[in-house]
């Protein structure tokens, strides 16, 4: 069950008036006796931070979060430290659905730096096989040699006897070593799938099946390195449902789900080798354009917004009509700034902008 965070701070500090002590449990007091040591110090300060961090992102107390929080600030996971510390810096706010999108790439990490690891014992196993199997042939041939050797000196002397026992063992250690290699084949074929599966699995946001942020990095700094080296056009767009909270709140999460699969599944139209579309999180998405102005890809979403205004949306739940669904724009030149990161921000400003002259518009950045 989930504990609001500020109950776990006063549990952590020193309680409140309006709860008097004995209806929950004591406060933690530091250990009498012997002084605070340095553990003592490091795990008030690890459950003041996760506290803090719980209680002023209003974030639920579950154990799901206290794990993510403690990985994020006892240094276990200090990439996530990172992301929440830039985030909090840009006085973004850290929502749960934030939080599980950063925890859930984590584990897709995880999973694929498990995987890699699997894959790179699999492989000291085939060399050590291999090794042994060189070792092993070099040994019979000089057996072998031997014999040769001796029958060509004095043919009399040779047993067949002797000779069927060596080509058995021959015979014995090649099968052996045709199965040890078909083992290790046969696992790392399936690590290598495994993998394969993870990295693809890695790069989907799953409740659209569009490629998510991380996949539009890899494919940005791809097309941002061509089209500076062909002298192409190259513009990005941020998409942003209006009012998407509305939705959520009237409706029910399920039913604001529905409207962004909705929402995907209609810029994902414009997708193709020109076009790349993703998810960029919550209900926004994130379009790069090569070939084309700002102008262009401005009027393209523009005509896509237009469309998409004129549906109305019921939710199939309940019957109950949700209306208009509109979404805002902002597109921006990417060689007009000094480097891909301030050409999406200027399209995340447009964004804004168009937000504030009151949405379901798409607006160039200047
Ligand atoms: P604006 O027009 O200014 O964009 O307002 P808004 O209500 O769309 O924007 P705001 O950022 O206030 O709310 C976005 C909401 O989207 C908050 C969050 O709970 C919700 N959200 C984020 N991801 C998901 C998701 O995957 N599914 C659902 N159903 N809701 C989500
Ligand atoms: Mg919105
Ligand atoms: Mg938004």
């Amino acid at each position: 069950m989930a504990v609001p965070a500020n109950r776990l701070l006063r549990f952590f500090t020193s309680g409140s008036p309006e709860e008097p002590k004995a209806a929950g449990p004591a406060p933690l007091q530091p250990p009498s006796g012997p002084p605070r040591t340095a553990i003592d110090r490091a795990n008030e300060r690890l459950i003041g931070e996760i506290s803090e961090f719980l209680v002023s992102s209003r974030l639920a107390v579950t154990s799901r979060n206290l794990l993510i929080a403690h990985a994020a600030f006892s240094g276990e996971d200090p990439q996530l430290g990172r992301e929440i510390g830039q985030r909090r810096l840009a006085g973004e706010a850290i929502t749960q659905e934030w939080l599980n999108e950063q925890a859930a790439t984590e584990d897709q990490e995880g999973t694929i730096r498990s995987l890699i690891a699997q894959l790179e014992d699999s492989l000291d196993r085939f060399t050590k096989t291999a090794r042994k199997a060189r070792t092993n042939t070099a040994n019979c041939n000089a057996a072998l040699a031997e014999h040769v050797d001796r029958a060509k000196d004095t043919p009399d002397s040779l047993s067949l006897a002797d000779v069927l026992g060596l080509a058995n063992a021959i015979l014995d250690h090649s099968r052996k070593l045709e199965a040890d290699i078909h083992a290790s084949e046969k696992e790392s074929r399936n690590l290598r799938e495994r993998l394969v599966r993870a990295q693809r699995d890695a790069e989907i946001d799953h409740l659209t099946g569009l490629p998510n942020r991380r996949a539009f990095e890899a494919v940005y700094e791809r097309h941002y390195r061509e089209a500076k080296a062909d002298i192409d056009q190259l513009c990005v767009a941020f998409c942003d449902i209006d009012h998407f909270k509305r939705v959520n709140d009237t409706h029910g999460h399920e039913t604001g789900d529905r409207v962004i699969q909705a929402v995907a599944e209609t810029l994902n139209r414009l997708s193709n080798t020109q076009c790349h579309v993703s998810r960029h999180g919550g209900e926004e998405f994130v379009l790069m354009f090569r070939g084309m102005n700002k102008t262009e890809v401005r009027d393209k979403l523009d005509a896509v917004r237009e469309n998409f205004a004129e549906r109305r949306f019921v939710n199939r739940d309940t019957d109950e009509p949700i209306g208009q669904i509109t979404f805002s724009g902002g597109v921006a030149d990417v060689f007009a700034y000094p480097n891909p990161r301030e050409a999406l921000r200027a399209a995340d400003q447009a964004l804004y902008a168009a937000k504030e002259q009151g949405r379901n518009a798409v607006l160039a950045a200047p």
